[in-house]
């Protein structure tokens, strides 16, 4: 009976569209139900730390509606509809009161953000920014506004310095660690994003945190735990995201720091596949967009009936801080080597090489940033084979 159900897709985010569109090259019948939590609307969220350099609003960063995306596809796109459980022993999704039964389920539910457990009466004055609809409400309560404080100096955080420098606002940068981006990029190149960044106008200060967000005359009294205090119009959460996990785990489905899947983007459950933000791919997390659009083309065969692993090629990430091009391809965790830095002030070459000299990993900012491609491909793949 599952079998005449549709292929129900949870996630109308880059995961689950490229999925849909990686399908319907293959096939063009099956039906396919797309449910998502929010308004559907396609849009590409790594443009949502350009829009003050693009100068777009949220309705300029939209793609394309949610009717048109359901028409070029060919699908059912459900808004505003949330799922609350998986009973993956009828092939049901839980739709709250409602179910929704199908012959094969993916998870593209993506992550959430982590907020810190913050003092003070002014933290409706605190944004995260991890959709579409976070960034019309982020831009909406800027309007009229000039400071900004964002927690968090890591890529997002970054990202957001340089572009609301670069669409005029002052901008305060809070952080526990000592440097920029520091799972991310090695320490010559971290100093190098930051000192750009600061002579951008951008101002850091790092080995600290935010005690507690209070209103003040006009905005929020920020105060930080090495005792300042900054007057801001609002503030820009950026600490991180974590995989969306909990329905998973509650309906049984195996979940470690993310939905555990194979290459094969099983989940433990049958017929229930997981790819993007929210999965564990093969003991990876991995919160880009490359690692996805590869998931994507190898779970579009898969659901075909040709069952393919996905292979990650190099992926490298660009840091997208316009002062300071950057570019990084992180070590594997735990790799054996060291970092050899060649510099020229904020111009930064490294290279990750193991104790055999191959090089495993690179990160590049200013005029070496343009080094990304050729050097991308020396550095071996994720996955071999
Ligand atoms: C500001 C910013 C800049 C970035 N820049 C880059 C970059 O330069 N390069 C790069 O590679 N990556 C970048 N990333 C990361 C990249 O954007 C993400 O990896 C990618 O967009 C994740 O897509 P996703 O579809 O897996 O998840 P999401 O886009 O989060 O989509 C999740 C979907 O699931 C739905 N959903 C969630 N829970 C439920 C539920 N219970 N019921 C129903 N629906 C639900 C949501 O409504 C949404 O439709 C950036 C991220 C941010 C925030």
């Amino acid at each position: 009976m599952t079998d005449q159900a549709p292929i129900v897709i949870v996630g109308t985010g880059l995961s689950g569209y490229s999925l849909v569109r990686e399908f319907r090259k293959l096939d063009k019948d099956t039906p396919i139900v797309m449910v998502t939590a929010d308004d559907g609307v396609s849009y590409s969220k790594p443009m949502l730390s350009t829009g003050f350099t693009k100068d777009k609003d949220a309705e300029g960063l939209t793609q394309a509606g949610t009717d048109a995306m359901a028409e070029q596809l060919g699908v059912d796109v459900r808004t505003y509809t949330t799922v609350t459980g998986i009973d993956v022993n009828n092939h049901e999704l839980v739709l709250g009161d409602q179910r929704l039964v199908y012959s094969k389920l993916v998870l593209a539910w993506g992550a959430d953000v982590i907020r810190l457990g913050l003092a003070g009466d002014g933290l409706d004055r605190v944004h995260s920014i991890n959709d579409l609809m976070d960034y019309r409400a982020f831009r909406k309560a800027l309007e009229g506004g000039k400071r900004v404080v964002i927690m968090g100096a890591g890529l997002i955080g970054c990202e957001f310095a340089n572009d609301l420098r670069n669409g005029g606002y002052e901008v305060d940068v809070i952080a526990p660690d000592s440097a920029v981006m520091p799972s991310l990029l090695p320490e010559a190149a971290a100093r190098a994003v930051q000192h750009e960044l600061t002579e951008l106008g951008a101002r850091f200060h790092l080995g600290t945190v935010v005690d507690r967000v209070d209103q003040g005359t006009s905005g929020v009294r920020v105060t930080l735990a090495n005792g300042e205090i900054l007057e801001a119009d609002l503030v820009v959460s950026a600490v991180g995201l974590r995989p969306r996990t909990e329905l998973a785990k509650a309906s049984g489905i195996a979940v470690g720091k993310g939905i555990v899947v194979n290459r094969a983007l099983e989940t433990s459950a049958a017929d229930v596949y997981a790819l993007g933000d929210c999965a564990e791919v093969d003991g990876q997390v991995l919160l880009y967009v490359l690692p996805l659009m590869a998931s994507a083309r190898a779970l579009a065969k898969t659901l075909t009936g040709e069952r393919t692993n996905v292979r990650y090629g190099t992926m490298p990430i660009m840091v997208k801080t316009p002062c300071c091009p950057t570019a990084v391809c992180p070590p594997p965790p735990g790799t054996d080597g060291s970092w050899q830095v060649e510099q020229d002030g904020s111009d930064v070459k490294a290279l990750f090489t193991s104790p055999a000299g191959d090089v495993l990993g690179f990160a590049v900012t200013g005029r070496f940033a343009v080094e990304k491609q050729a050097l991308a491909k020396v550095v071996p793949p994720i996955h071999h084979d």
